[in-house]
């Protein structure tokens, strides 16, 4: 077997692979666009697609393709070949610096919110040179943004390049304010991606796993996850050679795959790659979701990535780790010297104000069907809080209050001032049930569900934080030295202050939390219906408008790929159930009422006088039930018929999820059971 080492990142065309194929001029050029911005000049596009077709050719590729991510939240790639004809009957292998550059394809099914209409179908995907190329199944694949031809984002990918360029200018500013040069800063990500594995004959037996991706009957078996036994358990034969399998692509692909584990529910695993560079990062959190998705069937098993494909146990979430690093620093390390600890609190004061402010946009971020997916059986609320842990939220109280914060060895500290407790490296009682916790040196968001593209919420994050940096950027614009101490602190004790509200410690799972959240004025939206119209709210459009990062155009049309997305999945749901209860269930149990009538007549003709009483009460449990089955299914044909005529797509979504979905929970009730 190949080393590690020597399969790592052997697909992609990465800085080492340029150093080692390209002039150094272009090298040195090609650089300078990666790490600086610097437009790229065709003459050298032109040496860097050659070196990159000779590269790919010799790993077994045939063709290219621009890899990028439309609305739909998937990728995406239409594969060409590298063949030129030649006048003389043979072909050489081409590719030009345009090609690598700029693609036009046929943009007029992918979902456009309305943006581009089909007349001017065209779209065009542009190289974005800061993601390596990668060869997989032998297509040279070209990581790209994708525009209409007036230049509107269509994609995924654009506007979280413009959060991250937002956030980086932002940050520097307050850098500047603590004396440091201009330098590059990066959100960064770490998304730990939860999936379930089941067997492709037990699959291909359920209508509702193939169309829905989860089950839409079916009673809790007797034993579940009560007993604890799978989380972190031995990983069977069949799972460890696909998970193998999976991360000698991923390293091929130069994905970090680190960490893997049995989930706790029954048949749920956890990869988790070292993070990277956000942009990067969702990159790869694409490409492991997908290799997931193929290598499964290698092994006679179907991977699931939805985020509650069962009920009765625990969902299918992805934990979005985000921090923002500045060479080797992190910016959410409280480090060693005091204005290092201030530092460090104007960038948790951010976060706190961020999150607060934009928790609507957050939590609309992770779109999933059911309540948002954290890691537990009991829904959690779809309420956004932030889990800071005992020691730094002793801190926040500290700083609120204005007095002497002492820690459990009673060391007073003056803030800002004096050094910060090493209170990180032991911030170890993890609250499993927050949404948003700090962990460490980086906060977790645990809401998206196991199959969301994680560029919405990392676009919010770095928009919103870049809010709140640029605000304490303005606020203290011409202090400096301990005019500019105590003015810091001071600011972010006011904020703190104001967004207090947000912090919370205890059991996010908890009714008690629930009514606690309402009464500070905390956002509730348990369904998506509900969450999404806070996108198109004029708060949002001048934040994303503020930064670059989505006109106002570009947020519309993805609120409406948003919302069209939700009732086009509900209404496959809706028909799949339908068929199922009319072509299978109803069938079954009709046929087993038969088969118990049956009995009763043959019991009473074999036996005169035989006391069939307990036959005939399963009959009428029966019929009963079938008349039940019924009444929904009718209630749900004519619900869904009048949904579908709703011309609103907002209002369409609402009566999904408070007239449809209901229905559709009875008649599961009702299949169930019988
Ligand atoms: P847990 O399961 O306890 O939440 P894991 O160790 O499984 O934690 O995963 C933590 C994830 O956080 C990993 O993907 C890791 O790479 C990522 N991570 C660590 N530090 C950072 C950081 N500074 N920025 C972003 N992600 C980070
Ligand atoms: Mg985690």
């Amino acid at each position: 077997m190949a080393k590690v080492s020597e399969i790592y990142g052997s697909m992609v065309f990465n800085e080492h692979t340029m150093q080692e194929r390209l002039p150094s001029a272009t090298y040195k050029s090609l650089i300078k666009t990666m790490k600086e911005g610097k437009p790229l000049e065709i003459e050298v596009a032109n040496v860097v697609a050659h070196a990159m077709k000779e590269w790919a050719i010799e790993k077994g590729a045939t063709h290219f393709t621009h890899w990028f991510q439309p609305l739909t939240g998937i990728t995406s790639e239409k594969h060409d070949s590298f063949l030129d004809p030649c006048s003389d009957g043979r072909a050489i292998m081409s590719f030009s610096g345009k090609e690598l550059i700029q693609g036009e394809p046929d943009a007029s099914s992918f979902p456009s919110g309305g943006l581009r209409a089909t007349f001017e179908a065209r779209g065009y995907t542009a190289w974005d040179p800061t993601s390596y190329a990668f060869i997989k199944d032998e297509v040279l694949c070209i990581p790209t943004a994708f525009c209409s031809y007036t230049g509107e984002a269509l994609d995924k990918k654009t506007p979280l390049l413009r959060s991250m360029s937002a956030v980086e200018e932002q940050a520097n500013r307050v850098l500047a304010l603590f004396g440091e040069p201009r330098q590059r800063i990066v959100p960064t990500l770490g998304a730990e991606q939860e999936y379930f594995l089941v067997s492709e004959k037990a699959y291909a037996k359920r209508q509702d796993l193939i169309m829905t991706g989860r089950t839409l009957f079916g009673y809790a078996p007797c034993k579940g996850q009560e007993l604890d036994e799978h989380y972190f358990g031995a990983i069977r034969p069949t799972v460890n050679e696909f998970m193998k399998e999976l991360d000698n692509e991923l390293w091929a692909l130069g994905v970090p795959a680190r960490t893997k584990h049995n989930e706790v529910a029954p048949a749920q695993h956890e990869l988790a790659p070292i993070f990277t560079n956000v942009n990067r990062g969702v990159d790869e959190n694409l490409l492991t979701m997908e290799k997931m998705r193929l290598l499964a069937s290698h092994h006679g098993l179907v991977c699931l990535q939805h985020e509650k494909p069962f009920e009765g146990i625990n969902g299918s979430g992805k934990h979005n780790n985000w921090s923002l690093s500045a060479g080797k620093k992190n910016l959410f390390d409280p480090g060693e010297s005091p204005m290092d600890n201030l530092r460090f609190l104007v960038f948790l004061a951010g976060v706190i104000q961020a999150v607060d402010d934009y928790q609507e946009l957050l939590r609309m971020s992770v779109l999933v069907r059911t309540p948002p997916a954290a890691a537990a059986d009991e829904a959690p609320p779809a309420i956004i809080s932030i889990f800071l842990g005992d020691e730094l939220d002793a801190i926040v109280d500290a700083l609120i209050d204005d007095h002497e914060y002492t820690n459990a060895e009673k060391v007073a500290m003056d803030l800002g001032v004096a050094v910060l407790p090493n209170f990180l490296k032991d911030n170890t009682d993890r609250n499993r049930t927050s949404p948003f916790a700090f962990t460490g040196n980086k906060f977790e968001f645990r809401m998206p569900g196991s199959g969301v593209n994680l560029s919405d919420c990392n676009m919010i994050l770095n928009t919103a934080m870049a809010k709140s940096l640029k605000d304490f950027a303005d606020a203290m614009e011409g202090k400096a030295g301990e005019e500019f101490e105590a003015a810091a602190i001071d600011y972010i004790r006011d904020v703190l202050t104001a967004h207090q509200r947000i912090i919370f410690n205890g059991n996010g799972y908890s009714e008690e939390w629930t009514r606690e959240a309402e009464r500070r004025g905390l956002a509730n939206h348990p369904t998506t219906a509900d969450a999404l119209p806070c996108f198109v709210e004029p708060k949002s459009i001048a934040l994303f408008e503020e930064f670059g990062v989505l006109t106002e155009t570009e947020v519309r049309s993805r609120y409406e790929v948003k919302l069209e997305k939700y009732n086009k999945l509900l209404n496959i749901e809706a028909r799949t159930m339908k068929r199922m209860v009319r072509r299978a269930y109803l069938p079954a149990i009709n046929s087993y009422a038969a088969e118990v009538a049956g009995h009763i007549n043959a019991i009473r003709s074999a036996c005169a006088g035989a006391d069939t009483d307990q036959q005939e009460e399963l009959l009428r449990r029966l019929l009963l039930g079938i008349k039940e089955i019924d009444t929904q299914l009718r209630a749900l044909g004519k619900l869904h018929h009048e949904t579908l005529e709703i011309e609103s797509e907002q209002e369409k979504a609402n009566t999904y999820a408070h007239e449809v979905i209901p229905v559709m929970d009875r008649l599961r009730a009702a299949v169930d059971g019988l």
